[in-house]
C-alpha cells in the first residue's frame, strides 16, 4: 500500500514526487515512457519564462529536473503500462499483471498532440513530417514546406520555418487565424508565407519522403496538390485521460475538473498539470499544482494518522 501513486513523470508529476518524498510520503511514480520529462522533450525553443531558471529547450531544463529526482527517494518506474484504474477504490492494475493500492492519486498525464487523422500522417513520420520549425529549420533550408494549423504554435513554427525554407504554406480552417497578434502581424509581411485561411488538407503524398499535400478550399470545386517537401501538423493538443474519463468529472474536452486543492470529484485523487488545465498549459503551472497536490495529500494523511 502505497501513501500515493502518481501517475506520468513530467514537470507535474515529477514535481509532486519530489514534494511528496519531502512530505515523507511513501511515494510510486508510473511513466508509460521509457523516459521521464513528458512535453519537455518537443520543447527545442529557449524556455525563458520558468521564473528562476532559462534554458536553451526542454532537454535542458529535464537534465536539472533529472539531477533533483536521482538525489530524492521516490520509486519511478518507467517504461510502464497501466491497463485499468479503479479511482475509487484507488487500484491500478499493470500490464504486466501487477496490481497496485494507494490511498491516494495524483493524475499527471498531460496532453498529446492532436491528429489530423488524414492518409500519410502517420506513414510519411520521420519521411518529411517535421516535429518542430525551430530545431528542424535547417534541415528543410531552401525547401517549400506546408505547416497545418491557425494557432500559436502553428504560426511561431511557420515564422521559424520561414527563416530558411523558399515558401511556407499555412492552411488553416478557420476565416482568421487564431494565433496571438505578436505572430500573426509577423505573418502577413513576410515574403516567404502565404496563408489559406478556410481550407483542409485532406492528404499527404509522396514515395519514399512527403512531395506535396492535397489542399481543399471552401468553396473550391476540387482538391488541388501543393507540392511540398515538410509538412508540419500543430491543430492543438487533447488531454491524456481516456483511461479513466468515465469514473471523474471532466469538461467537454476530456480535461480534468479540480478544485482550488487539485482535488478531482473522486475523493483522494488529484490531478496536476496539464491534464487539468486547459486554458494555461505551462511548465510552472504544471510545478506548482503537482506541489499544491503533494502538500494536500499530506495534510489529509497527517490528520488521519492524527486522529
Ligand atoms: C513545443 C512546446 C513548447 C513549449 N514551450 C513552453 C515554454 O516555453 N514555457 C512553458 O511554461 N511551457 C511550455 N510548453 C508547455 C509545457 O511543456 C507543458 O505545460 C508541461 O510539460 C506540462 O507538464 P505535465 O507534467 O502536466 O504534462 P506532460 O509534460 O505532458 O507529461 C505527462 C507525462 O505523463 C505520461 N503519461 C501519459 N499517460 C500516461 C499513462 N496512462 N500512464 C503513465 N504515464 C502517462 C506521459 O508519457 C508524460 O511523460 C511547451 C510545450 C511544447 C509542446
Amino acid at each position: 500500500m502505497h501513501d500515493v501513486i502518481i501517475i506520468g513523470a513530467g514537470p507535474a508529476g515529477l514535481s509532486a514526487a519530489f514534494w511528496c518524498d519531502e512530505l515523507g510520503l511513501d511515494t510510486l511514480v508510473l511513466e508509460q515512457a521509457e523516459q521521464i520529462g513528458g512535453q519537455l522533450h518537443r520543447v527545442h525553443n529557449p524556455i525563458k519564462n520558468y521564473l528562476g531558471l532559462e534554458t536553451h529547450n526542454g532537454a535542458e531544463l529535464l537534465e536539472i529536473f533529472s539531477r533533483n529526482v536521482d538525489a530524492a527517494d521516490f520509486d519511478l518506474w518507467t517504461g510502464t503500462a497501466i491497463d485499468a484504474i479503479d479511482l475509487r477504490a484507488k487500484r491500478i492494475s499493470l500490464r504486466s499483471g501487477e496490481t497496485l493500492q494507494a490511498i491516494s492519486m495524483i493524475i499527471a498525464t498531460g496532453v498529446r498532440p492532436r491528429e489530423l487523422g488524414i492518409p500519410g500522417e502517420k506513414e510519411f513520420a520521420g519521411k518529411g513530417i517535421i516535429e518542430s520549425g525551430a530545431r528542424d529549420r535547417e534541415l528543410f533550408a531552401g525547401k517549400d514546406v506546408c505547416v497545418i494549423g491557425g494557432g500559436d504554435a502553428a504560426i511561431e513554427n511557420a515564422l521559424a520555418l520561414a527563416e530558411s525554407c523558399a515558401t511556407v504554406t499555412v492552411v488553416h480552417r478557420g476565416k482568421k487565424l487564431r494565433a496571438r497578434r505578436e505572430f500573426a502581424e509577423r505573418v502577413q509581411p513576410n515574403h516567404r508565407v502565404t496563408v489559406f485561411t478556410e481550407s483542409v488538407v485532406t492528404r499527404i503524398m509522396g514515395g519514399a519522403e512527403v512531395e506535396a499535400v492535397e489542399i481543399q478550399r471552401k468553396g473550391g470545386l476540387k482538391p488541388f496538390q501543393l507540392a511540398v517537401r515538410g509538412v508540419l501538423i500543430r491543430i492543438g493538443v487533447e488531454p491524456n485521460t481516456d483511461l479513466f474519463r468515465e469514473q471523474l468529472q471532466v469538461n467537454e474536452k476530456g480535461y480534468v475538473g479540480v478544485n482550488g486543492e487539485q482535488e478531482t470529484s473522486v475523493p483522494m485523487v488529484f490531478a496536476a498539470g496539464d491534464v487539468s488545465s486547459p486554458l494555461a498549459p505551462t511548465i510552472s503551472g504544471a510545478t506548482g499544482a503537482g506541489a499544491t497536490a503533494a502538500k494536500v495529500i499530506a495534510a489529509r494523511l497527517s490528520k488521519k494518522s492524527d486522529g
